[in-house]
């Protein structure tokens, strides 16, 4: 709770010193642009404005994901900024095509600007002010994990660069007489266009669901194989509600002599741990039970893997179990997503197995490839 708490408050710090320097920037670049009768600083100026409300937005969105969990939202509202960083890009898009169309309208009818050494002060110091800004938010994005804030300061980068080309222009206004503001802004807005293409795309993936991080799988599946009584941990399922906040599932081997008193103890004892190390919940802990002391078992099960790493883009093979007054061998396979066919190498497994073993009963579950 705290750590959420502390996040949420250097979201907030961020976007309202990211909201005060716009409105500055706006104010000042407003000011020397009408006076010069630059539509190009003008229009510079404008786009500062959408960043001051990207930032308004950007803190809706915190707040938001920060409401407790209630009936309707057991999971609570962390997704939230997820979509606020779609809105922050699809702004960002939006101020990418209005430059476009701007710098359009001025090559089709150029207009004579009258810049001063005021201007050019003032330009210079807004490009300072804006880099400083966009170096600091993006920095502070990354550090606590807020797609928002990183898409707000990558796009303070765009800015400078916008605002950069509009002081290049008009010195060489000054200089040579020679209008280029028209064309730089072109180039200029087809670069944040594609930024807020990225963006936006990311975005989306976040809504979608991607797999989780596969340093974080391997750490959490490291973290429990460390227990003495288990064989391995598999099927680790990660859902993400907001950023840092996971809920999720996994399996695990353990010996079929142990009682289910003992099996209890060692799914709370793992799930405590996880929660207290990576804050991660694990709502379920399943189990895979393990032959021991059987020989026999041991043989088949080395003799079924052989049979099944014999075919293409297996990459595991976990919860084998062979009980022998059931008649029933049971195990699961992981097929890579890039397989060709994943369900004809599944029937295939399934069937060898079958033939192979004709006086047990065989199932064999195809798992999802869901983390590394
Ligand atoms: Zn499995």
């Amino acid at each position: 709770m705290a750590r959420k708490n502390t996040r949420e408050r250097a979201i907030i710090k961020t976007s309202v010193i990211s909201i005060l320097t716009n409105i500055l920037l706006v104010g000042f670049k407003a000011a020397v642009g009408l006076a010069a009768n630059s539509i190009a600083i003008v229009s510079d100026a404008i786009n500062n404005l959408s960043d001051a409300l990207s930032s308004a937005i950007t803190i809706i969105g915190t707040k938001l994901a920060g409401k407790p969990a209630d009936r309707k939202h057991p999971y609570g509202y962390g997704r939230i900024e997820h979509v606020t960083s779609f809105v922050v890009s699809t702004i960002v898009l939006y101020a990418g095509i209005t430059a476009l169309i701007e710098s359009l309208k001025k090559i089709i009818e150029p207009e004579a600007a009258s810049y001063d050494a005021v201007t050019i002060i003032i330009l210079v110091a807004a490009i300072v002010v804006k880099l400083g800004l966009g170096i600091f938010v993006k920095a502070r994005g990354r550090e606590i994990k807020s797609a928002a804030l990183v898409a707000s300061g990558v796009d303070a980068f765009n800015d400078a660069i916008l605002s950069t080309s509009v002081l290049a222009s008009a010195v060489i206004y000054m200089i040579w007489g020679i209008s280029l503001e028209a064309y730089v802004g072109l180039v200029v807005s087809a670069v944040i266009i594609k930024s807020g293409v990225e963006l936006i795309r990311e975005a989306i993936d976040e809504m979608v669901g991607t797999r989780v991080e596969s340093k974080l799988a391997r750490q959490i599946k490291k973290e429990i194989a460390k227990e003495p009584e288990v064989g391995g941990a598999f099927d680790l399922i990660l859902h993400d509600f907001g950023p840092n906040k996971y809920l999720g599932s996994v399996h695990i081997e353990v010996p079929d002599t142990m009682t289910v008193a003992e099996v209890d103890k060692i799914s709370r004892r793992i799930t405590a741990k996880i929660l207290k190390k990576y804050g991660v919940i694990l709502h379920t802990v399943g189990i895979y039970s393990i032959n021991t002391e059987d020989a026999e078992a041991a043989k088949i099960e080395r003799e079924v893997r052989e049979m099944v790493f014999s075919h293409d883009d297996i990459l595991q093979m976990h919860g084998f179990y062979l009980d022998k007054t059931e008649k029933t061998i049971s195990f699961d396979i992981i097929i890579d997503f890039s397989a060709e066919d994943q369900e004809k190498t599944y029937r295939e497994i399934c069937d060898e197995v079958k033939r192979r073993f004709s006086d047990y009963r065989v199932s064999v579950t195809l798992d999802v490839d869901l983390s590394d």
